[in-house]
């Protein structure tokens, strides 16, 4: 996954390389679905919701460009997966789901897999986490319809927000980083996430 997904189609940040090479993926897969864990695709995890596909969790975690020192922020837990490899990347990871049964089996798959530096809560957090702010990263890891203004709001100086914006089916995702209280935008990839339902997301 790694050599071919990865590396091959430009991922060059070693320490998301490696992190992706120690994260047992397929602990975040429902067992019937195990044989597929490394696949090059999103794969379905329960609530009509899916781990995403390996290459975008890697584009995206490449895009927060994390220090060990940073904490972070993920909205959108599904699995866990992706807050799996985030905590090794970085200090803390604050990662939220709207499902209370995806968040119970990303926290019991974390805390088995051996991943303590990961605090899931189960809310709508299209709002974030004021209380934890601010954060040297945010990564949202479901489609906006628009970027969230309470997530600039706790993006700390030099912060990173990586979130997919757009169309329900169809979005860019975009690197918004805060210079000197000025937000500076980049277009990443166009990508296909599920929907961010909540306050300052989608409706249901
Ligand atoms: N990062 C996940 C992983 O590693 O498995 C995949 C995320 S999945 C593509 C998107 C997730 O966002 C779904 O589990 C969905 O329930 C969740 N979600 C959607 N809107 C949300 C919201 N407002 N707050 C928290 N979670 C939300």
């Amino acid at each position: 996954m790694v050599e071919r997904q990865l590396r091959a189609r430009g991922i060059t940040d070693e320490r998301v390389l490696a992190s992706m090479l120690l994260v047992p993926r397929h602990e975040f897969v429902p067992e019937e679905l195990r044989d597929q864990a490394y696949e090059d695709h999103p794969l379905a995890i329960g609530e009509n919701q899916t781990i995403s596909q390996p290459y975008m969790v890697a584009v995206m975690t490449q895009e927060l460009q994390l220090k060990p020192s940073d904490v972070v922020l993920e909205i959108g837990t599904g699995s866990g997966y992706q807050a799996a490899v985030l905590s090794r990347l970085a200090s803390a990871v604050y990662t939220i789901e709207r499902h209370q049964s995806l968040a119970f089996i990303a926290h019991t798959t974390l805390r088995e897999v051996g991943y303590r530096n990961v605090i899931v809560i189960c809310s709508d957090g299209s709002g974030g986490l004021p209380d934890k702010a601010p954060f040297d990263g945010i990564i949202v890891t479901a489609g906006a319809p628009e970027i969230p203004h309470a997530l600039l709001d706790q993006l700390g100086e030099g912060g990173r927000l990586v979130i997919p914006v757009g169309e329900k089916m169809l979005q860019v995702c975009k690197r918004i980083t805060k210079h000197g209280g000025r937000f500076e935008t980049q277009d990443v990839t166009g990508c296909v996430f599920v929907p961010l339902i909540g306050k300052f997301g989608w409706e249901i």
